[in-house]
């Protein structure tokens, strides 16, 4: 059976973006494939949190996976922090990298741009994120378009490995939905939806009360014309509300176009935010009964235990081709 690894980060509130580009397909991998789905609170802390927020968005993260389907019996879901191998192999792919291409990496640009001082933490993250992959051997790693390039760099960072101490890492491959891949920003379509954006207007949140989504797609840019018409580069701020109404209508994209045609964009924006809400609403119901049923801390550590088990072996097998004296 396939490995499959993916994480996310309990940076902020979980959006419809991450549900797209990166959890249903968790959902879907599930079934036939070993999976590993990390709650990633290490590579949270590349960006300062507050120690409580942290706690309760991991746990809201950790909810949340279950909310959407993933079933803790098909499926290890654990906290990346429970796993301390992870930081270790981060250690050893960090000596492996160099900084100049650690500095090609678009997220370090994008999360760097304009701030006066900028954390190694968010620097070094790709090392950590590869670690994170090759510990299990992954061969599929479900994320959004935006970690393509991370994912590229941990390819090259097993290869690096291979070729220096020996073959022993599998390259992995990433998968990404056809469409909503890249779901962009409510108010802006040139940036993609980001949790950790500061304007809650830019995103819709997997937890967001229904009236709130309403509200939110009611305001989100879009251009002045009113064809309701797919075409990223000319219309991207309706292009991308079309892709989310495909995706939580089941229609395609042509199927809305024609639904829409001549009406411009006040009911197909109603509409929309219906479909959003009828996905967000059961969602929310299950978000609710699995805080409240107290499982998710045996959830997790079970998670975690079947994760280290195999993380171990892999820090050994490494450090031993390294040349690290093993403990005797
Ligand atoms: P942050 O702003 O803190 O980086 P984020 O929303 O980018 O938060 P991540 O935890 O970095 O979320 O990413 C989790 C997963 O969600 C990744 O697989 C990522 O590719 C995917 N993802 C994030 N944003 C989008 C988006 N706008 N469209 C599609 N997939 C996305
Ligand atoms: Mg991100």
């Amino acid at each position: 059976m396939k490995r499959v690894l993916s994480g996310i980060q309990p940076s902020g509130q979980l959006t419809l973006g991450n549900y797209i580009g990166a959890m249903q397909n968790f959902v879907k991998l599930q079934n036939d494939h070993e999976c590993f789905f990390m709650i990633v609170d290490l590579h949270a802390i590349t960006v300062p949190q507050e120690p409580q927020a942290l706690r309760e968005q991991s746990e809201a993260v950790a909810a949340l996976f279950i909310a959407a389907g993933i079933d803790p019996a098909k499926a290890n879901v654990f906290l990346q922090s429970h796993v301390r191998a992870h930081a270790e192999l981060g250690w050893l792919f960090t000596t492996l990298s160099y900084m100049g291409e650690l500095e090609r990496m678009t997220q370090f640009k994008d999360k760097s741009s304009g701030k006066d001082s900028v954390g190694t933490g968010l620097f070094v993250y790709p090392t950590l994120m590869a670690a994170d992959i090759l510990i299990y051997n992954a061969d599929l790693v479900p994320v959004g378009d935006d970690q393509r390039q991370h994912l590229e760099l941990t390819r090259d960072l097993a290869q690096r490995f291979n070729s220096r101490y020996g073959d022993y890492f599998t390259m992995p491959e990433t998968y990404t939905p056809k469409i909503g891949a890249r779901i962009m920003s409510l108010d802006d379509a040139s940036k993609k939806m980001s949790k950790s954006n500061p304007n809650p207007g830019s995103y819709i949140a997997l937890l967001d009360p229904p009236d709130v989504i309403r509200k939110k797609i009611s305001r989100a840019t879009t251009d002045s014309g009113r064809e309701v018409k797919y075409n990223p580069a000319e219309k991207p701020e309706i292009s991308n509300l079309i892709s989310i109404y495909s995706h939580c209508s089941g229609l395609s994209i042509e199927e809305i176009e024609a639904r829409y045609e001549g009406q411009g964009y006040g009911g197909f924006k109603k509409e929309l935010a219906e479909y959003v809400v009828s996905v967000i609403e059961p969602l929310q119901a299950r978000y609710h009964e699995i805080r409240s049923s107290g499982e998710l801390h045996d959830i997790l550590r079970s998670g975690a235990e079947k994760a280290a088990a195999i993380a171990d072996q892999t820090v050994l097998d490494v450090k031993e081709r390294m040349g690290f004296v093993l403990p005797k």
